[in-house]
């Protein structure tokens, strides 16, 4: 697809080569383990260009990986695009390919929480080292963190349950002046992979959790992890030794999903800016930690590097809920529903308590003290939504409050 079409265009297209579509719309669903060969030659040939997309054995992928493949590639100017079970193997795929015992990688302080415990408890045994950073930190105190076995920079914008927006500008030339052949990667669920260009920004790989905004409706969960040339070699060939891969269905099921991702990031844009707006005119609510307004730290990197927002934010109420304020508040909603997850049609909340959020992010300055409430704003209608949270915040008894 040529380089001058709007991404909506691309969402639509991307992908669809007559090759894996077989003069249908989209692509066909190729489920193999077994590829056979007509021929001694043929054998030949698709052995020798497996990892160039030849029908070579499963695990290597089939049509239907090849056209998600290509278009994760054209979304996010990619050299290649590997495919995982899900997100978290994407992401800890993805680090394993770049470190060895004696390495040390820099992981954000406030990354989605398993993304944190794979360095504590995976990278630990391989005796590779950690040091989560504050996400917000100064360039001279990230630069103090640098050190000649740093191999992997792991960034995550925004922020899970806290949503700060790094400055991933300064962080990247930061982390190449002292050393250029690090490998910086980063967590780009948030953004759909679109709403964030990572590659333009000198990151190495961005990877999505595509079980959230690239499938869409909650029922299949897949990981990209997308890598510019000077990687994609070594992602590739690592990621095939671990045994990763995804089922030519849920592969479908994904590229299925972005033909209407466009449509879909612009209401989530659209309602929850509504949500969040309205939240922060409310008395009950401390403070609105949606990148998109000034409240949010780093409010002014998103403005500057994002092409858009989506769907989930956070909102800190003014005190800490009781356990029976907090079920009160939950358990009656008549359309948000609790789920660890996000990014599908339907609105989703869920509540986290001061001690679990500096409990998860000990690196992090920046504390919450009243309940932190995260909500993924669905496709519900949006005045709905606000009738619903507005009756939650009711069940709640603000009175008792000094
Ligand atoms: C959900 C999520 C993941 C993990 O994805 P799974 O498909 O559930 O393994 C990783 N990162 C972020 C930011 C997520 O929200």
């Amino acid at each position: 697809m040529t380089q001058h079409h709007t991404l909506q265009t691309k969402l639509v297209h991307a992908g669809r080569n007559p090759r894996y579509t077989q003069g249908a719309v989209n692509s066909v669903i190729q489920r193999a383990s077994s590829l056979v060969f007509s021929s001694v030659a043929e054998k030949k040939n698709a052995t020798r260009n497996r990892a160039k997309q030849a029908l070579f054995y499963g695990r290597r992928g089939t049509l239907t990986h090849f056209a998600l493949q290509d278009a994760m590639c054209e979304l996010e100017n990619g050299a290649g695009c590997y495919l995982y079970p899900c997100g978290a193997a994407a992401v800890s795929n993805a680090i394993l390919a770049f470190v060895e015992q004696g390495d040390h990688i820099l992981m954000s302080g406030s990354a989605y929480e398993p993304s944190q415990e794979f360095c504590n408890v995976i990278l630990k045994k391989l005796g590779v080292e950690t040091t989560f950073y504050d996400p917000m930190l100064s360039e001279t105190a990230f630069a103090g963190l640098i050190t000649p076995q740093t191999k992997v920079l792991f960034l995550e914008s925004p922020s899970s349950l806290t949503m700060e927006v790094p400055d991933i500008p300064m962080l990247v030339r930061t982390a190449r002046a002292i050393n250029p052949d690090m490998v910086i990667m980063i967590d780009n669920t948030w953004s759909g992979g679109v709403l964030f260009p990572a590659l333009k920004f000198g990151i190495d790989i961005s990877i999505q959790a595509g079980t959230k905004y690239l499938v869409g409706h909650s029922d299949a969960m897949i990981g990209t992890a997308v890598s510019n040339a000077r990687c994609w070699d070594q992602l590739r060939e690592h990621s095939y030794l671990m045994g990763q891969m995804v089922d030519a269905d849920t592969a479908y099921l994904a590229a299925r999903g972005l033909r209407t991702l466009a449509v879909r990031l612009q209401q989530h844009q659209e309602s929850a800016l509504r949500v969040a707006q309205w939240l922060a005119e409310r008395p009950e609510v401390k403070a609105v930690y949606h990148p998109a307004l000034p409240s949010c730290p780093g409010h002014y990197a998103f403005e500057r590097d994002f092409l858009g927002s989506s769907g989930l934010f956070s909102f800190e109420l003014c005190k800490t809920l009781s356990e029976a304020e907090l079920a009160a508040f939950l358990d009656h909603f008549e359309l948000f529903t609790m789920a660890y997850s996000w990014g599908g049609f339907e609105s989703l909340i869920l509540a986290n308590q001061p001690n679990e959020i500096a409990r998860i992010r000990p690196a992090v300055a920046r504390q919450v003290s009243g309940t932190l409430i995260r909500v993924h704003i669905g496709l519900e209608a949006v005045d709905d939504l606000i009738a619903d949270l507005a009756n939650g915040l009711a069940r709640i008894d603000w009175q008792s409050f000094a």
